[in-house]
């Protein structure tokens, strides 16, 4: 999982790309990177947060009115700093590329890369092999010079990507001398938004980024979504270009309302928080069917993703939402640090339960999803140690149980605890006294009820195991899975 952003502006864009960074960085905490270009490519890029990547310094050096971002969460290649995004080349032109997704038929792009190509690859990152198979379906005898001459060269570039690459992959690109290209996969898995400004000269500016959380900050106002399958280039005069180059069915991620995304974005033209509101209501129906019988006397979120759905979904029961679990802030998402080892460490250091709001009470825990099952468990321990008479457990998203090849970091399907117990055996496992998840349709409902959207279907492969590109079958599962504990391992 990443975060990505491009702008193309009247002014310097390197402090709003930094601003983006810092509204991304809940997609990815590993690594930081910004390209920019004038006469050249100017590029600062390190592990860690951008607070500690970027300085005064660096940044001074990132020259241009046009320029790209990337957040890091590894789902493909290794953790070391040359895998840190934005990827370039100087042949054709200068091209720099981020991407945030996952390609699923990595290994044979690489190969043809390599070996058709005589390109070389200097890392295991998918978003590399991207590039290069751009860069060189961008290369010709006869470099266009006008913007239309490109925009059709990037078009016939791009169809033959949407072609051939499989998989995820929502990109922003800078090409020197032409200006900020964008593109987005055919099924749209990943999200990719837009927004414009105006640049007080009658002219505009453009921001394309993974969630639209900085657009307010930095002055623009949203202009909906990339759709699935279109190119968009904005040459250097600010002139934009786009065509749908493949219209295939909408599948954007629903993991990304469910965990990822930010609450106070719109993606896919739906908003993130409405969305958790209805996760809330539409499982307190169903809990209220299921139990009428045992109606809790709070309800607390794991927070801080949950926070929105229990809500809601304290509201429908009528009962008292509760803070009763305080998150220090100061220590990061668990689903996002690497080994199992830190995860388990974290819990106990990450939430504080408050006795007072759970002593003698019946408990209602609610959390976005159940991965591994370990941080459940602790909570469900936590509580009862501090007293707890009852704990339910309740969870807006299904059981998870089957792995992601689309671009979030899910483990492997022997550690995901719904890829090998059922929900009787998870509620005991657990120790809670009810357990109800979420079921498809309601999240799927709470999903695609409200907003001027166009998805046909999110994409549930983590859910439903269809991995809606048709890319993966078993021995494809096999190879990805490897690849991935091969990268964890730092092989
Ligand atoms: Fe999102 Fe799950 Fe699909 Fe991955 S498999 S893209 S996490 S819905």
């Amino acid at each position: 999982m990443c975060g990505i952003a491009g702008i193309y502006s009247h002014k310097s864009v390197a402090a709003e790309l930094y601003d983006s960074i810092i509204h991304l960085q809940h997609r990815g905490q590993d690594a930081a990177g910004i390209m920019t270009y004038d006469d050249r490519m100017h590029k600062e890029k390190g592990m860690g947060l951008a607070k500690e990547v970027f300085n005064e310094t660096n940044m001074e050096l990132l020259t241009g009115n046009i320029g790209i971002s990337h957040n890091r969460y590894p789902t493909h290649g290794g953790f070391s700093h040359g895998e840190v995004q934005p990827f370039w080349t100087s042949v054709p032109y200068g091209i720099a590329l981020a991407h945030n997704g996952n390609l699923t038929n990595y290994q044979d792009l690489a190969e043809e890369i390599t070996h058709k190509d005589s390109r070389y690859l200097n890392t295991n990152s998918d978003s590399e092999v991207l590039l290069h198979y751009f860069a060189d379906l961008l290369h010709t005898n006869n470099p266009p010079e006008d913007s239309e001459e490109f925009f059709y060269l990037l078009c016939n570039a791009v169809t033959k990507i949407f072609k051939h690459v499989n998989g995820a992959y929502s990109v922003v690109s800078i090409v020197i001398g032409k200006g900020l290209v964008v593109f987005r996969d055919p099924q749209g898995i990943r999200p990719l938004v837009k927004g414009e400004r105006s640049n007080g000269n009658g002219g505009k500016d453009y921001i394309f980024a993974s969630e639209n959380t900085m657009f307010y900050a930095l002055g623009f106002e949203p202009k909906g979504t990339v759709l699935p399958g279109e190119l968009i280039y904005v040459d250097e005069a600010g002139n934009v270009f786009n065509k749908r180059l493949v219209k295939k069915s909408f599948n954007p991620c629903i993991f990304e309302y469910v965990y990822f995304a930010r609450p106070d974005a719109t993606l896919n033209d739906v908003s993130v928080y409405r969305s958790r509101l209805r996760m809330g209501q539409n499982l307190a129906e169903a809990w209220k069917k299921k139990h009428p019988e045992k109606t809790p006397d709070i309800v607390i979120p794991a927070p801080s993703t949950a926070n929105t759905a229990a809500l809601s979904f304290a509201h429908e029961l009528g009962v008292r939402y509760s803070e009763g679990l305080y998150k220090n802030t100061f220590i990061g998402r668990t689903f996002i640090m690497p080994g199992q080892a830190e995860r388990k460490k974290s819990v106990k250091y990450k939430l504080v339960p408050q006795e007072l709001e759970i002593r003698d009470k019946k408990v209602m825990i609610m959390d976005d999803s159940i991965v591994r099952g370990n941080t459940s468990r602790e909570i469900v321990r936590m509580l009862k140690d501090f007293g707890a008479k009852e704990v339910y457990f309740s969870v807006a998203c299904p059981p998870v149980k089957s792995p992601c090849f689309y671009g979030v970091d899910m483990p492997t399907k022997s550690e995901l605890i719904a890829g090998n117990m059922n929900e009787v055996e998870i509620e005991n496992y657990l120790e809670v006294d009810a357990l109800l998840y979420q079921k498809i349709n309601d999240l799927v409902e709470a999903v695609t009820r409200k907003g001027d959207h166009h998805i046909d279907t999110p994409c549930m492969a983590c859910l439903d195991g269809n991995y809606v590109a048709n890319d993966i079958d078993e021995a494809k599962i096999s190879e990805m899975e490897t690849m991935r504990v091969h990268d964890r391992n730092g092989g």
